[in-house]
């Protein structure tokens, strides 16, 4: 822990906020050379809490903290929300005046990919599957821009939320594969008072819908303990779809019993597992996972 916790709690400033990879790169290298460390956020911005504490746990980490902003176009599909995505700049760098944040990077998408741009990183094996199958293209735009981003801020950890449990396997994987000089931090997912995951994209929920998607930490924590119980984990999928769509969710994309590493199916609880969801009210796609113990010995 480098930062003390009153430091982080007391700091009242505004970040300032850089444009451009060049803006970025002198200020970072400026904190280096006087022997400080630094911390990457990449966010798509329409901060929330769940953004916020992983500015917070950061902070224990690093001297420094950047928070990105950017909405990547690459990561989105034809079809998907990009156009209607929330930007709300002015009110994300207000929400971090009173975090530990000491920097915001909003690029441009030009500043991004300018014109020529032609590379593309691709994971294979973890990518496929799940948000992969739902998600065409997804985790290639993805993991190409925060390549880019740990790339352009030359941070020393960057911090990922366990939220989006499938991205975070394949940051871990991308940042081994790749021997990159970056320590890959996890955050607990930050729910509402009432269990639903803290989302951006939870803004588009009118009242009805809101009210059905509490359902779903609340079936996914039955289908924990019941598989923690000794249930079978096949059966106990095919129940949790069945309950999402009597809860009123219009469709379910997955609920899986992954291996908590791999993300490879699982047929029992040999290992530590997580149990991964996707549900959708209307074109809203609500994402939840919950971690599921080991309870199978070979004794
Ligand atoms: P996003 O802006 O949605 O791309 O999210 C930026 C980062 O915040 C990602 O690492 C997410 O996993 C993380 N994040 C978003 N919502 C939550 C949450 N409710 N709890 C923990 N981390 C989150």
């Amino acid at each position: 822990m480098t930062r003390s916790e009153t430091e982080t709690e007391t700091r009242t400033n505004s970040p300032r906020i850089v444009r451009t990879v060049s803006d970025l790169r002198t200020i970072v290298e400026g904190w280096k050379a006087d022997g400080h460390s630094v911390g990457l956020v990449p966010t798509m911005g329409a901060l929330h809490h769940g953004h916020l504490s992983l500015v917070h746990l950061l902070a224990r980490h690093v001297d420094h903290v950047v928070v990105s902003i950017f909405v990547n176009p690459a990561q989105f599909g034809p079809g998907e929300d990009l156009a209607r995505y929330p930007r709300q700049e002015a009110k994300d760098v207000a929400a971090l005046a009173n975090s530990a944040a000491d920097l915001v990077f909003a690029p441009d998408v030009e500043e991004v990919y300018p014109h020529g741009f032609s590379s593309s990183v691709h994971i294979t094996g973890l990518t496929e599957d799940l948000e992969g199958a739902s998600r065409p293209g997804h985790f290639d735009g993805m993991a190409t821009v925060v390549m880019k981003l740990l790339l352009q801020s030359q941070c020393d950890t960057a911090i990922f939320g366990e939220k989006d449990y499938q991205q975070l396997a394949v940051i871990r994987r991308m940042a081994e594969d790749f021997n990159l000089p970056v320590k890959i931090v996890a955050a607990p997912i930050v729910r509402e008072d009432d269990g639903l995951a803290a989302s951006s994209r939870n803004a588009y929920l009118d009242q009805a819908q809101r009210q059905v998607a509490v359902g779903l930490n609340r079936i996914l924590a039955d289908l924990v303990s019941r598989a923690e119980a000794g249930e079978n984990l096949a059966s106990l999928e095919q129940k949790g779809r069945k309950a999402l769509l009597a809860a009123g969710f219009d469709s379910v994309d997955y609920v899986c019993f992954r291996d908590a590493t791999t993300l490879a199916p699982i047929r029992n609880l040999r290992q530590p597992a997580r149990l991964l969801a996707v549900a959708r009210l209307g074109t809203i796609r609500l994402l939840d996972n919950m971690a599921v113990a080991a309870t199978v010995t070979d004794r």
